[in-house]
């Protein structure tokens, strides 16, 4: 056990029935090397970073136990590309609950600590690269101000782990308001029954969304809450252009939170149809199918609540019908007062939606970048794009023309509206050759500096006033780039 670095750990989890969860010990690994510490998050955690800066390659390598944790692996089970499977933390290992100074309850999760019950032929393990990874993205996100899981540590283990090449090992410890996923409920209803799902939809309303507590109808109520979070969620994706990459109903969080980085990626040029992960060879998590996906994945979840909603079936099955009908109408409504914000339209015209439209579909013709565009209109100028690289092109000054018209027709100045783009339109996500050159240098050199210069760029990516080519262009071969899950 380790000393007194600030944990304080509750184990509400594991009040659940026993079908959730399985004791799991974290495996010892050879020289573990703290290669990223979060200090911020570290200290809103209420935990003491001096302290971590010494004990937290033992600590977040697992090798030493913090004190009061009591590590368990959770079940669950999860349609992957459409197909339903038991699954289960393979090479997750939860510590507990950190009850933080704020008092907020957050999971503390060692992520390719060893092998669990649920490990199937994996081993357990996660090689630095995609931890290293995840931790950019999931920072990146949270910059953003998308809710996301964060990532407090990675630690190289100095063992390598075999992928389709040797690679060296690692640990990441992911915080997370919890990690009960559409694949939970999946499991409580395949395993254990009405009771169990009545069970995780108890425990999911209080951990939650405890406002609702008392209402005459919980049950729907949390699945229409739930449905909201992830509208609002998929809007914030598509507004800055963010690829999950692998929406299977067990990377999607009841949180509402952005969970379970892996081939994720953010799109270059515009075009619905981006994929960037190797093994989506269909594009089922396209970048424009990513809405309908989450739908698909919440009526899963209604399925799985069923008998939650109402004793007779077919009145269970109208009300789940009549919350899931909503899905598409909210995302929309999210999606255009997002888009306004970034169009720096504060007014609501019945033609704004086309606006926005004959927007894309410019950039789709014309391959333009997708956070540059916007970039570029934030500082007023007409789009350039990347065939040819003039400024503006067939068909954009006219539309630049209409937009500017309509910015005119409301009360706001331009530097008000202006203002309002700068803090929707990022300057700065996570390109993919600078990801790349950051992960090379760590894994290959051991130098960390160019993933902690990334860092610094992604923690204000709003800040317009920053002048950095480097990570505000594409890279030349982006359009071909392939990510991997890594596991
Ligand atoms: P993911 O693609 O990371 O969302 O993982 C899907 C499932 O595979 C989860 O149940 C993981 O715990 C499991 N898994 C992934 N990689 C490994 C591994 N190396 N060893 C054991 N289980 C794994
Ligand atoms: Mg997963």
């Amino acid at each position: 056990m380790a000393g007194m670095a600030g944990w304080h750990f509750e184990h509400t989890y594991a009040g659940l029935p026993e079908l959730f969860y399985s004791a799991a010990m974290p495996a010892t690994v050879r020289e573990p090397r703290l290669v990223a510490f979060n200090r911020p998050l570290a200290i809103a955690l209420g935990l003491e970073p001096e302290r971590l800066a010494q004990e937290g390659a033992a600590i977040f390598g697992g090798n030493v136990l913090p004190e009061g944790s009591r590590p368990i692996a959770q079940a669950y089970a999860g349609h992957q590309f459409g197909h339903f499977t038991a699954l289960g933390d393979g090479r997750a290992i939860l510590l507990g609950e950190q009850v933080t100074p704020a008092g907020d309850r957050l999971d503390i999760q060692l992520k390719g600590s060893g092998r669990t019950r649920f490990s199937r032929r994996g081993d357990g393990r996660a090689a630095l690269g995609p931890m290293l990874r995840e931790y950019i993205i999931s920072e990146a996100l949270h910059a953003l101000g998308i809710p996301t899981t964060r990532s407090l540590a990675v630690v190289a283990t100095g063992e390598p782990v075999q992928r389709e090449t040797m690679l060296p090992g690692a640990v990441l410890t992911r915080v997370a308001a919890s990690h009960i996923r559409v694949g939970t409920m999946e499991w409580a209803a395949a395993h254990g029954g009405e009771s169990a799902t009545r069970a995780l939809a108890d425990y999911t309303l209080q951990r939650h969304y405890p406002e609702l507590a008392g209402s005459p109808e919980p049950y729907l109520d949390l699945f229409n809450a739930i449905l909201d979070r992830q509208a609002s969620l998929l809007a914030r994706w598509q507004l800055v252009g963010f690829i999950h990459g692998v929406m299977n109903t067990d990377n999607m969080a009841l949180s509402g939170e952005t969970i379970d980085y892996g081939p994720c990626a953010f799109m270059d040029a515009y075009d619905p149809a981006t994929v960037f992960s190797s093994i989506d060879a269909g594009g089922r998590y396209a970048y424009g199918n990513q809405p309908p996906i989450a739908h698909w994945n919440l009526t899963r979840l209604a399925e799985a609540m069923l008998p939650l909603f109402d004793p007779d079936v077919a009145r269970a099955t109208a009300r789940a019908t009549a919350a899931l009908e909503r899905f598409p109408d909210l995302f929309e409504g999210y999606w255009l007062n997002g888009m306004r914000a970034k169009l720096g339209l504060l007014t609501v015209e019945p033609g704004d939606r086309a606006l926005a439209n004959d927007l894309f579909v410019w950039m789709h013709r014309r391959s333009a970048d997708f956070t540059n565009t916007f970039c570029e209109l934030t500082a007023g100028r007409v789009p350039s794009d990347v065939d040819d690289g003039v400024e503006g092109g067939p068909g954009v000054q006219a539309w630049y023309d209409r937009w500017l018209a309509r910015r005119g027709r409301q009360p706001q100045t331009l530097a008000e509206t202006g203002a309002v783009m700068q803090q929707h339109n990022p300057r700065f996500i996570p390109r993919n050759h600078n990801v790349e050159a950051a992960l090379l240098a760590a894994t290959s050199l051991g130098d960390l500096s160019v993933m902690e210069k990334l860092l610094d760029v992604l923690a204000k990516p709003y800040d317009h006033a920053r002048d950095l080519p480097m990570f505000s262009l594409p890279g030349a071969g982006d359009q071909a780039y392939r990510t991997f899950c890594g596991t």
